[in-house]
C-alpha cells in the first residue's frame, strides 16, 4: 500500500471512530471512540461506555476489541488495525497486545493515562511487544476539541446546577464576555444571602483576603465592575483588598426581567448583606454615580462597617435622554464621556445586555425613567464622605474610574491622607 492510501485510509477511519466518540458524548460519556479494521474493512466499532455498563473495562477500544473478536470468532485479531480517538491507557494498550493488533493509530495525546508515550511507552517495550506499532496525531485537533468541549459543557452544567437561575431573571451567557479587554479576573459568585432569593450576584475579589485594608468599588449605571479595571491593579499593588461587585442587573449578575425589581433599598440591603457575609470591616467605599448614593446609604445602614465613602461623581452632565422604552446602548452611553474608549471597550460595557430583556437595570437607572434614583446635587458631607471632583481628578466626564492609575494615586493619597 503506497503512503498516500495509507493516508486516506487512516483519515477516513479515525473519522468513523470520531462518529463513535460522539456518541459516547451525546451519551454523557467521556467521549472516546474506536474501529478495528482489517484489510480495509471494520470488523468492529466501540465507543466509551464505562457510567453506562457499570464497567471499568468499556474503554472504546475493549469495546471495539470484542466486536471484532466476535465478528473473527477469535480472540487474536492478526493482521487487524485500531483506530482510537484518544491515545490508548495502560489497560486498553495491554489488550491490543493481547490481540496481536497490527497498527494502533490514535488521534490526541492523553497527557495523564496515555500508554503509547504520554505517561508510559507500552508499545515501545520489545518485552512486552512484538506485534503492534502505534502512531499518534491523527486528526488530533478534531478528536482533542471533542474532549475539550465535552469537559467545558460538564463545567458550565455543573455552575447552572450550583447557581440555578429564577425563573423571572435572566443570566448573560459567559461566552458573551470572550472579547472583554483588561479584565483577567476570576468571578467570584454569591447566591445564597437571603436578600438576592436565589439570584447569582458577581464580584471581582483581588488583593490579599486577610489584609485588613478593604475597598469596595460601585459602579452606577449603566456600567458594571469592568468600569474599574485600569483601577484595579493599582489599589492592589498599594496593599488593598478589592471587591467591585456587579449590581444585581448588572455586568455577571443575574438579571430581574422586571425594572421595577431595581430600588435602591434593595441594592443598598443586597450590598450590606455582601458586607456582612464576607466580614468584612473599615471598608473605604468608593463609588460612581448611582454607586455613589449607595455607598452613603450603606454608611447609614452599617455606619460600624464602613471606614470611609469617596464618591467619584464630578459635577453632573445632562446625559442624553435617550429614546423612550427602547434601552439605552451603554457602550455609548459610557463613550459619549469618555472619547478616548476603544471598540472593544465600548463592546466591554455593552457586553452584559444580550438584548432587550436583559435591559431592565437600565430602564430603571437611566436618568429619564421615573424609578431613577434621585441625584445630590451636591454630596452631602458627613464625617467621612468625600468627593473628589472634576477639578481635583482628570475630567473624563462621569465615568472617573476610567481615567486608571491617575485616579487611583489620587484617591489612595486622599484614602491615606
Ligand atoms: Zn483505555
Amino acid at each position: 500500500m503506497i503512503e498516500a492510501d495509507l493516508m486516506s485510509n487512516d483519515l477516513h477511519f479515525m473519522r468513523m471512530a470520531i462518529e463513535q466518540a460522539q456518541y459516547a458524548g451525546a451519551a454523557g460519556e467521556v467521549p472516546v471512540g474506536a474501529v478495528v479494521v482489517k484489510d480495509g474493512v471494520v470488523l468492529g466499532v466501540g465507543c466509551n461506555a464505562p457510567i453506562r455498563t457499570h464497567d471499568p473495562s468499556a474503554h472504546a477500544e475493549i469495546v471495539a476489541l470484542r466486536a471484532a473478536a466476535a465478528a473473527l470468532g477469535n480472540y487474536r485479531l492478526d493482521g487487524c488495525d485500531l483506530y482510537v480517538t484518544l491515545e490508548p491507557c495502560a489497560m486498553c494498550a495491554g489488550a491490543m497486545l493481547h490481540a496481536r493488533i497490527r497498527r494502533v493509530v490514535f488521534g490526541a495525546m492523553d497527557p495523564k493515562t496515555g500508554a503509547a508515550g504520554s505517561v508510559i511507552n507500552v508499545f515501545a517495550n520489545n518485552d512486552l511487544n512484538h506485534h503492534a506499532r502505534a502512531e499518534g496525531g491523527v486528526l488530533a485537533s478534531s478528536c482533542a476539541s471533542l474532549l475539550h468541549d465535552f469537559f467545558a459543557q460538564k463545567r458550565a452544567e455543573k455552575a447552572r446546577l450550583a447557581y440555578p437561575l429564577r425563573e423571572d431573571a435572566l443570566r448573560t451567557p459567559d461566552r458573551c464576555f470572550d472579547g472583554v479587554p483588561d479584565y483577567p479576573w476570576a468571578p467570584h459568585y454569591v447566591n445564597d444571602l437571603p436578600i438576592l432569593g436565589g439570584l447569582r450576584m458577581h464580584y471581582l475579589d483581588e488583593g490579599l483576603s486577610g489584609s485588613n485594608r478593604t475597598i469596595l468599588c460601585l459602579h452606577g449605571y449603566p456600567t458594571w465592575s469592568f468600569l474599574f479595571r485600569k483601577m484595579v491593579p493599582s489599589l492592589v499593588a498599594a496593599g488593598y483588598r478589592v471587591i467591585a461587585p456587579d449590581l444585581v442587573g448588572f455586568g455577571k449578575s443575574d438579571k430581574p426581567k422586571k425594572p421595577e425589581f431595581h430600588t435602591m433599598a434593595f441594592h443598598r440591603d443586597s450590598l450590606v448583606a455582601l458586607i456582612q457575609s464576607m466580614g468584612l470591616y473599615d471598608v473605604v467605599i468608593v463609588g460612581q454615580g448611582e454607586g455613589s448614593e449607595l455607598a452613603k446609604a450603606l454608611e447609614q445602614a452599617v455606619p460600624g462597617r464602613i471606614g470611609g465613602v469617596v464618591a467619584l461623581q464630578p459635577q453632573q452632565k445632562n446625559r442624553s435622554p435617550g429614546v423612550p422604552n427602547r434601552p439605552p446602548d451603554a457602550g455609548a452611553v459610557v463613550a459619549e464621556q469618555v472619547p478616548h474608549l476603544s471598540e472593544a471597550e465600548r463592546f466591554a460595557y455593552q457586553a452584559p445586555f444580550v438584548d432587550a430583556g436583559y435591559c431592565a437595570a437600565l430602564r430603571a437607572l437611566h436618568p429619564g425613567s421615573k424609578t431613577a434614583w434621585p441625584k445630590a446635587s451636591h454630596l452631602d458631607t458627613t464625617h467621612s464622605a468625600t468627593a473628589l471632583t472634576a477639578a481635583t481628578l482628570a475630567q473624563v466626564g462621569d465615568f472617573l474610574p476610567e481615567a486608571g492609575d491617575e485616579v487611583a494615586q489620587k484617591l489612595l493619597a486622599h484614602i491615606q491622607a
